[in-house]
């Protein structure tokens, strides 16, 4: 009757995934605490965060990509199937380094898609593979364990091994989304201040905003990477 126990409360879960766990709140209370920060000084240019983004799609020649509001606090992103900007209110009106930091990473984002950059491009072919992965693998890998371990049918352990598949289409996704969001932050760092929107001093704030912001990435990485390893050892492992 291990499944009960794997159910409710299993603490082999937090051996695995704890590390990962406290990373990823680390990371949340930085970014919390790198954007307050930022949000204390106006960029010395004086620009928002989506004339900053406008500013700096003219001088890549991109035409064809419009600046929306959007509606939620802190859903700044960049949409490469409608080539659109959303930037959230703060980011789309602050003055702020915060503000003009988050608009220039995302149209990072923008710059990739533009350039055909590599893994944005097979980051975005991964998105539909990658979300049936989420929705679906726990569903057959819970499926898979209570049927082969409860039901007594042992071949449905195979059932488990195709979660585990598709939750590996999650990893992947994870993994390859790493090089785009660091290259999206170190593009606009350089844009900001070869435009001459923020100084080399601002620079350094602006760092740590972003900096932070890719240690969220790296913690998510590290979850489902933890998170697979964890069901795999229930799953080809034997725990009784
Ligand atoms: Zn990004």
């Amino acid at each position: 009757m291990e499944i009960l126990a794997f159910i409710y409360f299993d603490p082999m879960y937090f051996v695995y995934v704890g590390p990962a766990l406290l990373i990823a709140a680390l990371a949340q209370w930085k970014v919390k605490s790198a954007y307050a920060h930022g949000n204390k000084y106006n960029a010395s240019s004086g620009l928002t965060g989506a004339q900053t983004a406008q500013r700096i799609l003219d001088a890549y020649g991109i035409g064809n990509v419009s600046i929306e509001a959007a509606k939620t606090f802190l859903g700044d992103h960049y949409d490469p199937k409608h080539k659109v900007l959303r930037l959230s209110p703060e980011v789309y009106q602050g003055r702020t380094l915060s503000s003009v930091g988050i608009a220039a990473h995302e149209v990072g984002h923008a710059i990739q898609d533009f350039k055909v950059y590599a893994p944005l491009a097979i980051r975005n072919g991964l998105v539909p593979m990658a979300s049936i992965g989420t929705q679906f693998s726990f569903a057959l890998i819970f499926a898979g364990i209570i049927l082969s371990s409860w039901m007594d049918m042992p071949g449905a352990r195979y059932i488990a091994v195709v979660g585990l598949g598709l939750f590996g289409a999650t990893v992947v996704f994870q993994l390859i989304n790493l090089p785009v969001e660091f290259n999206a932050s170190s593009r606009a760092r350089e844009i900001l201040q070869q435009q001459g929107i923020v100084t080399a001093a601002e620079d350094k704030i602006v760092g740590k905003v972003l900096n932070a912001a890719a240690m969220t990435y790296v913690a998510a990485t590290l979850t489902a990477i933890l998170t697979m390893l964890y069901y795999a050892s229930i799953v080809f492992g034997r725990r009784d």
